[in-house]
């Protein structure tokens, strides 16, 4: 069985995915555990981003696109290295 990758998955969350592609997806989910988790860690990555933006928020930290950018890449850099462990 072919597995999914992260950047796959992510493209079906987003809708990114042809209907058929999307569906195969779907079904590969319901019988993957592995698949799913990979997706429930996707979702888990998208509450960090929120959380870190809500603190960022609460620091009144002027919103500066170089910052944000900056966060952005580290958060990235992070993830990255987690999931090639
Ligand atoms: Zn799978």
């Amino acid at each position: 069985m072919k597995h999914y990758t992260r950047e796959e998955l992510d493209r079906y969350r987003n809708k990114d995915m042809n209907f058929i592609l999307r569906l195969m997806c779907r079904v590969h989910l319901c019988v993957c555990p592995l698949c799913r988790r990979q997706m429930t860690d996707l979702q888990h990555d998208d509450a960090l981003l929120t959380k870190l933006k809500d603190s960022l928020n609460m620091l009144k930290v002027e919103p500066n696109v170089a910052t944000y950018q900056k966060i952005c890449s580290t958060i990235h850099d992070l993830v990255n290295k987690e999931s090639s462990e």
